[in-house]
């Protein structure tokens, strides 16, 4: 038998955390058994489905790499289906009309709620043999009176509910829309899905799904319900602890490899190991080993991991991401050095891409100012004898490699009999606006030789005129 699983978002807001995983587990599973993933997006919810959603849904997935092989559905365009199962079920008497009113269900429900009872719908038009429709009819499923529901969750174990703790669902609304627990039956019996795997806010939903399994006569899928994401305060993972949406990572600048791999050890553990590849991830991971506790983010652990990729990504992997960056801040890269040339020096000083733009951008947009502080403590004193006399040695200097720039900048503080720190320093605020650059012979083979002359001279205009030398 294929494997089939299945993510399946509501179009509710963006993609968060907690989603994401869910989609890597569900698309691990599939890729580790030669199965298929299907995406469906659950929108059904016209009032809080909105099309922005899909399309954080659809990008969030791409940008990860979470690839369908089947899909986008969407349930909206699955209205006739729906309708078509409801007739069935009500032709078989396995589901009924019900007209109770808004305020008799209120007031069974208090009445139930004073006796200390769990409000539930008491059955009152389950033998009424109503035909007719009103404005306020619903359908409902005929939920078995006796029994016991029972399945094995492969991450929870088993689970069993009395059916007579669940009620009549309703299964088609007053406006004739079908319900949530009805469709995602539907749709994984269509669909042909063996495996849900989900969050396991959904644990309680199970047991009404299975018996609509049942009624229907078709086989249920296996069920893993992943426990949720709190974050690193243990409350449950949300805005306030930076962060949620998958896009807002990738905005910040993290690699999906790292923000995979963070996502993958969240609940799931392989020994010790801290790294894992797609590959590796695809070999290893076992839906039936996800831990049962909820498990807590940690942005630390993410900085770790993404600082990981960025030093071992081969430099081609991570062009395009920063090539993205660069867009964002409107950075053209073919003003300056080459990509795989600044992603060489910069990986190691950075956590994330958005950083390594940011400090960047002085190798191709012109440095229109200097931090204040640190011109006045640098750009001062012999100063510009340094920035005469490497204009002097640079002007003409044959080949503008690190290692020909590290022997001038060392000639030059022999020369004028300087500690380095007292020609490195200025020369990094001279070229970059502030103190603080890669090493000074990096940071001149990347700002390039007519920005460093520029620079240079402006360096000692700007002394000049707070004379400073
Ligand atoms: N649409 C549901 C949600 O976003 C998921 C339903 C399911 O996976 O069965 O929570």
């Amino acid at each position: 038998m294929t494997i089939r699983t299945r993510f399946a978002p509501s179009p509710t807001g963006y993609l968060h955390v907690g989603g994401a995983r869910t989609a890597l587990f569900c698309w691990l599973h599939a890729r580790a058994r030669q199965g298929q993933f299907v995406l469906r997006i659950e929108d059904t919810d016209r009032e809080r489905s909105t099309d922005e959603s899909v399309r954080a849904i659809l990008d969030g997935m791409a940008w990860l790499g979470l690839s369908h092989d089947e899909g986008p559905f969407y349930q909206t365009q699955r209205m006739e289906r729906y309708n078509e199962v409801i007739e069935q079920l009500l032709a078989e008497d396995k589901a009924y009309h019900c007209d109770c009113s808004k305020e008799r269900l209120e007031q069974l429900r208090e009445e139930q709620m004073v006796k200390g009872l769990k409000p539930r719908y008491d059955g009152h038009c389950a033998q009424r043999g109503l035909r007719h429709k009103n404005n306020h009819t619903v359908v409902r499923f005929r939920n078995p009176k006796d029994g016991v529901v029972s399945f094995r969750d492969q991450v929870r174990g088993m689970i069993s509910v009395a059916n007579a703790e669940l009620d009549d669902l309703v299964i088609r609304r007053p406006d004739g829309s079908p319900t949530y627990n009805f469709c995602v039956v539907v749709d994984d019996m269509d669909m042909g899905i063996t495996e849900v795997i989900r969050g396991d806010d959904h644990i309680n939903n199970t047991p009404r799904q299975l018996n609509i399994y049942q009624a229907l006569g078709a086989k249920p899928p296996e069920f893993a319900h992943v426990p949720m994401i709190l974050g690193d305060d243990g409350a449950r993972l949300s805005k306030r602890h930076g962060a949620v949406s998958v896009l807002q990572y990738r905005d910040d600048g993290y690699l999906p490899e790292a923000l995979l791999n963070y996502l993958v050890r969240l609940g799931w553990s392989y020994g010790d190991e801290e790294v894992f590849s797609l590959d590796d991830m695809i070999a290893k991971f076992d839906i039936n080993e996800v831990n049962r506790k909820a498990s807590a983010f940690s942005t630390e652990k993410l900085n770790w991991l993404n600082q990981h990729y960025l030093k071992s990504n081969t430099i081609e992997d991570i062009e395009p991401h920063l090539q993205w960056h660069f867009e964002r801040l409107g950075i053209d890269p073919a003003n300056g050095p080459s990509l795989a040339e600044l992603i060489d020096v910069q990986r190691d000083r950075v956590v994330t891409l958005k950083e390594m733009a940011e400090e960047s951008r002085y190798y191709y947009l012109d440095l229109t100012e200097y931090n204040t502080g640190d011109a006045h403590k640098h750009l001062k004193g012999r100063a510009h004898e340094v920035f005469r006399l490497l204009l002097q040695r640079l002007g003409d200097l044959a080949d503008w490699s690190a290692a020909a720039l590290s022997a001038e900048v060392k000639a030059t503080a022999k020369e004028l009999e300087l500690g380095m720190g007292k020609v490195a320093m200025p020369l990094r605020v001279a070229l970059m606006g502030e103190a603080r650059s890669p090493s000074i012979d990096k940071t001149l083979l990347l700002v390039g030789r007519s920005r460093t002359l520029e620079r240079l001279r402006h360096a000692l205009a700007w002394m000049e005129l707070h004379a400073n030398g």
